[in-house]
C-alpha cells in the first residue's frame, strides 16, 4: 500500500512548514491542497467572477486547469500553464480561497485531482478535508492545531519579517473570520475525525512538532 499521510488543521497551525519538514525527513512528497484553492480564488478574482455566485465560480473552476509541480523550494502551483505560486499568499487571495472552497462543485474538482496524485505516489497531503474526504484510508491521520492567539502571533511575526506592517489585532481578526468560514461551511467543514491524532502545537517548538509527528508515523506505519 502507498504511504499516505493526511494532515488537517486551521489557519496558521503551521501545517505547510511542518508538513514540508516531515515529508522531507520521510523522503516523500508534500501536497499543499490549500494552494490549489488559493489558485482557484486568484483565478476567479482575476477573471472578475462574483465570488458570491456559486454557479459562476463553479463554472470558472471547471474551465481552468489547476496543477502542481515540484520546485526547488517545494510545491509550485500552476493555473493554465502559469506558475501562480508567488501570487497566492495575499490576504485577499486567502479570503477568496476560503470563499470558493465553500462550493461543492469546486471541492469536487480539487478532490479529484488530489486523489489522483496521491493514489500512486507516497505523499503527505495537508488541508482541511484530507482525513474525511481526500484520503479517508490514509495510513496516518493528523489534526494539527494551536490556540487562535498563538497562530495569529506566529502569522504576525512571519508577516513582520516580510515587511508587512499589518497589526496583530487585524491578523487575529482575519484568522478568526477564516476559521469560522472553514468550520461552519456545509460541505466538509474543518473538524478532526475520530481516527485522527490531534497535535496541539501551542506550547511546542517547530522541531518538537516535527519529531512528535515522525514518532506517530513510525508507530502507525509499523502497527
Ligand atoms: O491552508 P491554506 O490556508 O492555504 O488554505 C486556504 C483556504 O483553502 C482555507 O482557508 C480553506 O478554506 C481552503 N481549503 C479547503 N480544503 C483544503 C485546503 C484548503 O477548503 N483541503
Amino acid at each position: 500500500m502507498v504511504l499516505n499521510i493526511a494532515m488537517d488543521g486551521p489557519v496558521g497551525a503551521g501545517k505547510s512548514s511542518i508538513a514540508h519538514a516531515v515529508a522531507n525527513r520521510l523522503g516523500i512528497l508534500h501536497l499543499d491542497t490549500g494552494a490549489m484553492y488559493r489558485a482557484v480564488g486568484l483565478s476567479a478574482l482575476r477573471a472578475g467572477v462574483d465570488l458570491a455566485d456559486e454557479a459562476a465560480v463553479t463554472a470558472h473552476t471547471q474551465s481552468i486547469d489547476v496543477s502542481v509541480a515540484q520546485g526547488e523550494n517545494g510545491q509550485r502551483t500552476i493555473v493554465n500553464g502559469e506558475d501562480v505560486t508567488d501570487f497566492i499568499r495575499t490576504p485577499e487571495v486567502s479570503m477568496a480561497a476560503s470563499t470558493v472552497a465553500r462550493y461543492a462543485g469546486v471541492r469536487r474538482e480539487m478532490v479529484a485531482i488530489q486523489q489522483k496524485l496521491a493514489s500512486s505516489t507516497p505523499m503527505l497531503v495537508d488541508g482541511r478535508d484530507i482525513c474525511v474526504r481526500v484520503l479517508p484510508h490514509a495510513t496516518v491521520k493528523l489534526f494539527l492545531t494551536a490556540s487562535a492567539e498563538e497562530r495569529a502571533r506566529r502569522r504576525y511575526l512571519e508577516m513582520q519579517q516580510k515587511g508587512d506592517p499589518t497589526p496583530y489585532e487585524d491578523v487575529l481578526r482575519d484568522l478568526r473570520a477564516r476559521d469560522a468560514q472553514d468550520m461552519n461551511r456545509e460541505v466538509d467543514p474543518l473538524r478532526p475525525t475520530e481516527d485522527a491524532v490531534i497535535v496541539d502545537s501551542t506550547d511546542m517548538t517547530f522541531e518538537q512538532v516535527v519529531d512528535h509527528i515522525l514518532a506517530i508515523v513510525e508507530e502507525k506505519n509499523h502497527a
